[in-house]
């Protein structure tokens, strides 16, 4: 059936629609099972209808939905707490996507350096391959100008340097820059992982020039790396940090976390959200931060992760025409892919068998399984991809 022209063209859709989606597995409605190793995009964290997270919807649904960050809500200082507790940030401002928390990171980096009265420190230096949102700001701090075009002017004060070359980074710092923002490991830009020392170094150049270091964690943060925020895994202390994806297991919420000294800089009225850090949010939120951090969880997590790479490194020295290398960290897998076979058609294929993936850049196939993913069905998805493998002529 033809996709309804009431819906903008924005996204290029497969003709699937889901009804309901069970742990690790989505059901379309033509009755077919698939195993959600796409998970909306490193969203669903714990899957479909995790009953502890429907649990508190229905008794939060059953009280309060909404209200305004006028007055206090006790359920997001709840959570706000839980994320400081376990971070290196001190206070956390809650939004509904990652754009929003991108965008609300350089608006915190900004007005610190205004609020020391470094006036001329706004510029963001980003790095090539990045992908921070589609807000107008936001499109500028992205590398690849295709999400650019069509939407106007440049929004003036990001500029790119090389991914992973600390010199190109280094010639671009001086007294006009608020702020380096980077990911951890670069999601839409082909899981990319920071090479190592790499994020050191940035913090190290960001105290030399008196800059801050932004964190974009909204893919990679929340348990997908193997740790809480990835960040904690490189030895570093970003003053801000992004997230969303991931933070609410499937309802829309994101966060800006800061450092006290930083975020003390936004002071009433300077920036808000209307929706943002809603009753509702919290709840599901306060529920995969308890999750994550129950006792052994991300030891067990940590296990399946490399369950994954043992299986992802024989897959590819067992298959090389089509497989090229393992790319990313943690459960934001990357497997590039020979140019013989565009992601696309890699993904349909997978899908064909009952597996759902994502494309990145770099003809990058993402496999992004929900954080609590059974060790069979790692087995399973690796088993598609063996399948297509000995099934495809190159
Ligand atoms: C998805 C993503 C964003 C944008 O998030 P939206 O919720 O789509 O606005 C920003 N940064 C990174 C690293 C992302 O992966």
């Amino acid at each position: 059936m033809a996709l309804s022209p009431a819906i903008m063209k924005t996204y290029g859709r497969i003709d699937i629609a889901f009804s309901y989606g069970k742990g690790s597995y989505l059901f379309s409605e033509d009755g077919k099972k698939y195993l959600d190793y796409a998970t909306g995009i490193a969203v669903n964290s714990f899957g479909h209808s995790h009953p502890r997270l429907v649990e508190v919807l229905k008794d939060q649904s059953s009280k309060l939905w909404h209200v305004s960050n006028l007055y206090r809500i006790p359920e997001q200082e709840k959570v706000a707490q839980k994320l400081v507790d376990n971070s290196c940030a001190d206070q956390v401002f809650f939004c509904n996507s990652g754009a929003e928390a991108t965008e609300g990171a350089v608006k915190v980096a900004r007005k610190h350096a205004w609020a020391k009265n470094q006036k001329e420190r706004t510029e963001i230096i980003c790095a090539t391959g990045a992908f921070h949102g589609r807000t107008l700001a936001m499109l500028a701090a992205n590398d690849r100008p295709m999400f650019r075009e069509g939407f106007g002017p440049k929004v003036p004060g990001f500029s790119h340097v090389e991914w992973g070359d600390i010199k190109s980074l280094e010639s671009k710092l001086n007294d006009k820059v608020a702020a380096i923002l980077v990911e951890p490991v670069q999601g839409e830009g082909g899981a990319r992982k920071a090479p190592s020392g790499y994020l050191k170094e940035i913090e190290k150049l960001a105290k030399r020039y008196g800059c801050l270091l932004i964190s974009d964690e909204v893919q990679i943060g929340m348990g997908r790396s193997g740790t809480l925020f990835a960040y904690q895994q490189e030895g570093i202390e970003p003053d801000i940090i992004a997230l969303a994806k991931g933070l609410g297991g499937g309802f829309p919420v994101g966060a800006v976390m800061a450092k006290s000294e930083v975020g003390d800089s936004m002071v009433p009225g300077t920036h808000g959200s209307t929706f943002g850090g809603n009753p509702l949010a919290m709840r599901s939120a306060e529920v995969v931060i308890d999750l994550l951090l129950e006792n052994g969880f991300l030891e067990n997590l940590q296990q399946k992760i490399k369950y994954l790479d043992d299986r992802i490194e024989k897959l590819i020295k067992n298959s090389t025409k089509i497989f090229v290398k393992r790319k990313g960290k943690g459960f934001l897998r990357g497997i590039e892919l020979s140019e013989k076979i565009p992601v696309g058609d890699f993904s349909n294929l997978a899908r064909e068998n009952g597996l759902l993936l994502v494309g990145a850049a770099e003809n990058t196939i993402r496999i992004l399984p929900p954080l609590n993913t059974s060790f069979d069905e790692i087995d399973f998805a690796i088993n598609v991809f063996e399948k297509i493998s000995s099934s495809i002529e190159v």
